[in-house]
């Protein structure tokens, strides 16, 4: 068929719905929730802005984000970890977050330095333990900084040091407390590995509820996540078998991580993934969000998943800057290196 036996309707029908396709965002995501789905459709529905999904492993994205460069059609990437936000600014992928509402919203600490990325949730680094075993009053005071000593010789159960939370969590120490007291800290820590780190956070939970460690380090979310049931009916029940601890509450708080976005810096659609960001931090999408990844919300007129609420709400946070962990990065990875942690 030749343009000119086209109805000439149909041609103003196809720029008509271009220009409407023009009305998007593209978002590259390492969250791979179907039910997000929902959560997308809702954002179209409010603004007339249809969002495009690329979903994959975060380091894929950041790769390919790279690779792309100013063709990149990306707006947004949204992650896990401060330390990989981090790592998209270092490599220049961002442009500054200009919104009022998000600056209302999260507090500057879940920011970049000057706003290059936002978190959307938050969850906690904690200390998992059986009830059998301890009681709350027994951890109660219970602090990171404590978990070198020889008391909890062969008891913590961890991942590896190749896990970027981890490299967070230390990251963290060493902006508190500098380089010299975090390694003979993380020395004392892998003194008392109950077993060498293998697995991933969940697996540490299980130890405990298995009685091969007496305390784990794992992230809030994964307890809620394995009370669901949605990681199967084993995990279900290692899970009601322990009990989430709140560490160092009369010292700094309980070490903070964040999921979260950045708006690429070719980006065509700007004002729209700042609605997006804006949508995504809003009351409605905050909850969805909170109930399906059992993180902590950003708006605080939302409440955590009840999964994961039923531990305490009233814990204290560490409100060391999140950026930290991400400048402190290739220093807390040489350390653990130095300390022999696997
Ligand atoms: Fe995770």
């Amino acid at each position: 068929m030749r343009l000119k036996d086209i109805h000439p309707f149909l041609i103003i029908l196809a720029i008509l719905s271009g220009s409407a396709f023009s009305k998007e965002v593209n978002i590259y995501t390492s969250r791979h929730y179907d039910s997000d789905t929902i959560l997308y459709e809702n954002f179209t529905e409010e603004t007339g802005i249809k969002v495009n999904i690329i979903s994959s492993k975060s380091k894929a994205l950041l790769e390919r984000l790279r690779s792309e460069g100013e063709n990149s059609p990306a707006d947004i990437f949204i992650t896990v970890d401060a330390g990989n936000l981090w790592k998209a600014q270092e490599y220049g992928l961002f442009r500054k977050i200009n919104s009022k509402k998000i600056d209302s919203i999260v507090p500057k600490n879940l920011r970049g330095k000057n706003n290059e990325w936002t978190a959307l949730a938050k969850r906690a680094r904690v200390l998992f333990y059986s009830p059998k075993k301890y009681s709350s009053d027994d951890l109660k005071d219970l602090s990171y900084e404590d978990l070198s000593s020889s008391k909890w010789e062969k008891k913590l159960s961890i991942r590896s040091s190749n896990n970027l939370y981890n490299q967070s969590l230390v990251a963290s120490m060493i902006a508190k407390y500098g380089e010299r007291f975090t390694e003979e800290w993380a020395k004392g820590l892998v003194n008392n590995f109950a077993r060498k780190p293998q697995g991933n956070d969940r697996a540490q939970i299980i130890a405990v509820a298995n009685d091969e460690a007496d305390l784990a380090i794992a992230n809030s979310y994964y307890l809620g996540l394995m009370l669901s049931g949605k990681k199967g009916e084993k995990q279900l029940s290692a899970a009601k078998k322990v009990k989430i601890l709140f560490p160092s509450q009369n010292k700094a708080g309980a070490h903070i991580n964040i999921s979260g976005a950045g708006i690429i810096k070719s980006s065509k659609n700007y004002n729209n993934a700042i609605k997006f960001l804006e949508f995504m931090l809003s009351e409605t999408a905050q909850k969805h969000l909170v109930e399906n990844t059992y993180e902590y919300p950003i708006n605080k007129n939302v409440k955590p998943s009840d999964l994961i609420s039923q531990f305490g709400l009233n814990f204290k946070e560490d409100v060391t800057d999140v950026y930290k962990y991400g400048e402190f990065n290739s220093a807390a990875v040489k350390l653990m290196d130095r300390v022999g942690w696997q």
